[in-house]
């Protein structure tokens, strides 16, 4: 059943991405609001009260992506919910998924630190989550975003749990100042552990 009530903000979407957040082309649809507050935020627009944003239901997002269907359909592409956290809007991003072309992929760019049932509404039909771990230790973890990393510890147990480690891609940066290669590997010694193995490596670009 379709709810006309079920808006989200937007603040872009971002059209013709190709292999870069999820298979084939994709266009990125990125959600207002994150609980965290990461010190190198690229995407600061999503806690800005004053940003522009755009309110969209999923039937009126997915007029707007339609017009790349034939790319989606041609390249094993789809969409890929970043933000922000795309993840609080899992009710969205269900309904999304109903009225879709069944063919597309839904990619989720996500800290993971929202609360399991979330995961747990969009995790069956989710092709691909690409999380950013940012570190295992919660010491770093807090110094870092200012939230603990309780959820983000808790959500992974839940995905590897259930079986979904092919459907994660677990990024974890070098981040100037807050972690070292000893740190990331220790986090990827633990994600191993609980069956994680497509892990991306690589450091935070920082602009000044
Ligand atoms: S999780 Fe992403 S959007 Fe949220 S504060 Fe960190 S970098 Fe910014």
């Amino acid at each position: 059943m379709n709810n006309e009530n079920n808006y989200a903000k937007f603040i872009g979407i971002n059209r013709h991405r190709i292999n870069r957040d999820g298979k084939g082309v994709t266009t990125l649809a990125a959600f207002y609001s994150c609980p965290l507050r990461c010190r190198y935020c690229i995407n600061s627009q999503c806690f800005d009260p004053n940003i522009i944003c755009q309110t969209l239901t999923p039937k009126m997002l997915l007029k707007k992506v339609m017009i790349d269907d034939l790319y989606f359909q041609a390249t094993d592409g789809g969409i890929t919910f970043g933000g922000g956290e795309p993840c609080m809007q899992s009710r969205f991003i269900e309904e999304f998924h109903r009225i879709c072309n069944p063919v597309w992929n839904i990619n989720i760019e996500t800290s993971l630190n929202v609360k399991t049932g979330h995961i747990a509404h969009i995790a069956e039909f989710v092709s691909q989550f690409i999380v950013d771990i940012k570190d295992m230790n919660s010491t770093i973890y807090q110094a870092y975003t200012s939230a603990d990393n309780n959820l983000v510890t808790k959500n992974l147990q839940f995905l590897a749990q259930h079986g979904f480690q092919d459907k994660c891609r677990l990024r974890l940066p070098l981040i100037k100042g807050y972690n070292t290669f000893s740190d990331i590997e220790k986090s990827k010694t633990l994600l191993t552990d609980m069956g994680f193995y497509n892990f991306d490596i690589f450091e935070y670009k920082i602009s000044k």
